[in-house]
């Protein structure tokens, strides 16, 4: 290769893809002379971005159905679609962590839990991956809200970085061995992800092994040829600027860059394509035909998994038999929700929740639909019918963060707390199923007597919601993200240093305290819990066993038996938490942190032992002084339960000479 040549290749060639999906959302031209092939890039974590495509639920119904094969067979169906669309890299999963409820893309994303991001990323990588196609995780790092999204500066100390921002790309290097790595637009600690040598070369090529390409988020998030080099990019898209030719040559003719660093980015790019086989079958069709009512039917299931039921009040989920007609109420109602921006997708069909619940309604039961316009109109809908149920959404986008966390924003769906408050006072039998990105404010939950998290549900959405509405299925979701009562108690409120940040710094000073390690640590009430999720049956739990690994240092290994109690086939996700000691005073650890989770499906009375396997990982903490994980002594309480509120059996570890914990079984000192 000539030395041109080798410039060619670390830089798109399509600026207009990104406006028109055609070819393809990006573009790298590859050099004929050489038989190295063009390669095509697509969006995007729900679904591929050009043309119609399956749209699945938003990723962060994923993460709500707290199973891992639910979000592989998400991943391998994008992965097929986009690989049908002749593209070989799939711009997914996004794995930034919530950090703030209002973020414009906390829909996107796998909530505020980095252990949930994390076992929601690497199936879902393994699923892509598995079809031939690429994965590409993003956006590489700290990359957590839309405001000044191209300049904001994210001030994040290392600890927090490593245990809330960090492990989901971590893992999705070493566990799902992901191809490519999207670098963000923001800054970390004062230089912008591109230019930052210890995040890129250090950290992710050299300590976690990453040895595939990273890229650029498209259009500015480059800003340098000969830094942007040295720091590890790659790849420029998604087309060239920093790295023109030019520029480049001029570059290296300089020594700002040198040859061995084009060698090392040209490598990395050329050897993920001979990995993920792409100079054996170089040029995709454009558009072949894909299995659509399969993907249709994958996006359904996925959903049906993700809803999550957040209130019950006396039952009135399932519709039972007494139920002779339903209003449904609400735009949102009879129409395909989705998140916007480079995560929109196009659906191959939908199925509205109007409809799905028209075509699994009983025979004889009356469905009446009332767009919600007219409160009184709806209202009254409501008075005449047995049920109420009540449509509404916000509305999420990258570009902008939301501007307050209740329904009313942002404006443009109108009054939609007021519509709730109407029906709900025509009819007390009123059920809500939210279709959000994310946490809002339910200022009416008291006076609804059913309240469902539906995501934006995909393009199957409606036959999903009516099977979880009539019982069909249990509903399955558990809550990825804390619901705060008010907007006074999120983590960074009334705090403008901590977001939106003053003058494009944003202070992640309340360090690793990020979602229910927030709220736990403050002893702050929410709405509805991290980890929260009802079902139609009851379970309960016994016998905690917590045993040490006496031949490995610091491992354990954590049972307990959950029986299905109620006289229905439901589903249960026991969750296990960690509450580690404070090795100093500088150190302060949240009172409880997710290790694990496992989702079950038993028969009424069916009772199963659910088991985890603690690593020394998991007992550890980021230590700032040594630069690395460190497991301390002292006393680590384990708590089992169906929430982060709702702990339903109580252990403890020792490590060392603990005090107050005298008797508890002893980790083996690493
Ligand atoms: C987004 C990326 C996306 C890219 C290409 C950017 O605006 O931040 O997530 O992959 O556009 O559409």
């Amino acid at each position: 290769m000539t030395l041109e040549e080798k410039f060619e290749l670390m830089a798109g060639d399509d600026p207009v893809g990104v406006f028109t999906s055609r070819p393809a959302i990006g573009t790298s031209d590859g050099i004929p002379r050489l038989g190295i092939p063009t390669l095509y890039f697509t969006d995007g974590p729900v679904g591929v971005r050009e043309g119609e495509a399956t749209a699945f639920p938003a990723p962060i119904g994923m993460a709500a159905t707290f199973d891992p094969e639910a979000a592989r067979r998400a991943g391998e169906v994008i992965g097929l679609e986009s690989l049908a669309k002749g593209n070989h890299v799939l711009h997914a999963p996004t794995v930034n962590i919530m950090r703030v409820p209002v973020a414009g893309r906390t829909f996107e994303g796998f909530g505020e839990d980095p252990h949930v991001a994390a076992r929601t990323s690497v199936p879902y990588i393994q699923g892509v991956q598995s079809t031939g196609a690429i994965g590409n995780v993003k956006h590489y790092v700290a990359n957590n809200q839309e405001t000044d999204r191209f300049f904001t500066n994210a001030v994040v100390a290392e600890r927090t970085l490593r245990e809330i921002y960090l492990p989901a790309f971590e893992a999705s290097v070493k566990e799902a061995d992901v191809g490519t790595v999207m670098l963000s637009y923001n800054r970390v600690n004062g230089d912008y992800v591109t230019e930052n040598e210890p995040l890129v070369n250090g950290l992710l090529k050299g300590e976690l092994g990453f040895d595939g390409f990273t890229l650029t988020d498209y259009g500015f998030a480059q800003r340098s040829t000969a830094r942007a080099s040295a720091a590890g990019t790659d790849l420029e898209m998604p087309q060239e600027g920093w790295y023109s030719g030019p520029a480049l040559a001029a570059a290296v003719a300089s020594g700002q860059v040198p040859e061995s660093a084009v060698e090392e980015h040209v490598h990395r790019i050329l050897r993920t394509m001979f990995r993920f086989g792409i100079f054996d079958s170089p040029e995709l069709p454009a558009s072949s035909p894909f299995d659509e009512d399969a993907h249709h039917e994958a996006a359904r299931e996925v959903e049906e998994g993700a809803i999550v039921l957040l209130r019950n009040s006396g039952g009135a989920l399932p519709l039972g038999a007494a139920i002779g007609s339903i209003a449904v109420i609400g735009r949102d109602a009879d129409a395909y929700k989705g998140g916007g921006g480079s995560s929109a997708v196009t659906p191959t069909r939908t199925v509205t929740p109007l409809q799905g619940i028209r075509s699994r309604a009983p025979e004889g039961v009356e469905v009446l639909y009332d767009e919600g316009v007219n409160p009184l109109s709806a209202a009254a809908a409501a008075a005449a019918s047995d049920v109420a149920i009540v449509f509404a959404s916000d509305t999420q986008t990258e570009f902008v963060d939301k501007p307050c966390l209740t329904l009313q924003c942002p404006p443009g769906n109108g009054d939609q707390d007021g519509l709730i408050e109407r029906v709900a006072a025509a009819n007390p039998n009123t059920i809500v199923v939210l279709e959000t990105g994310g946490p809002v404010l339910m200022p009416w939950a008291e006076r609804v007597r059913g309240i469902v998290e539906a995501w934006y549900p995909g393009q199957a959405g409606g036959d999903a919601i009516a099977s979880v509405l009539f019982g069909d299925a249990d509903p399955a979701g558990r809550l990825p993200v804390t619901f705060p009562r008010r907007a006074e108690d999120v983590p960074t409120a009334g705090n403008l240093a901590q977001y939106p940040g003053i003058a494009e710094n944003a202070e992640y000073s309340e360090g690793v305290f990020v979602g229910y390690r927030h709220y736990d640590e403050h002893g702050i009430e929410p709405l509805f819990p991290f980890g929260h999720g009802l079902s139609y049956t009851s379970f309960e739990y016994s016998n905690l066993r917590v045993v040490p690994d006496a031949s490995r240092p610091d491992t354990a290994t954590v049972s307990v038996d959950v029986v299905n109690s109620g006289d229905r086939r439901g589903s249960e996700t026991p969750q296990l938490y960690l509450g580690l000691p404070e090795p100093d005073a500088d150190t302060r650890q949240p009172p409880r942190a997710l290790r694990g989770f496992e989702r079950v499906e038993l028969a009424p009375g069916e009772s199963r032992t659910v088991t985890f396997q603690l690593d020394p990982r998991a007992f550890s903490h980021w230590d700032e002084g040594a630069a690395g994980w460190r497991v301390a002594d002292g006393c680590y309480a384990v708590e089992v339960g169906a929430s982060s509120r709702d702990i339903r059996l109580r252990g403890e570890l020792r490590r060392g000479a603990a005090g107050g914990c005298v008797g508890a079984p002893e980790l083996l000192a690493g």
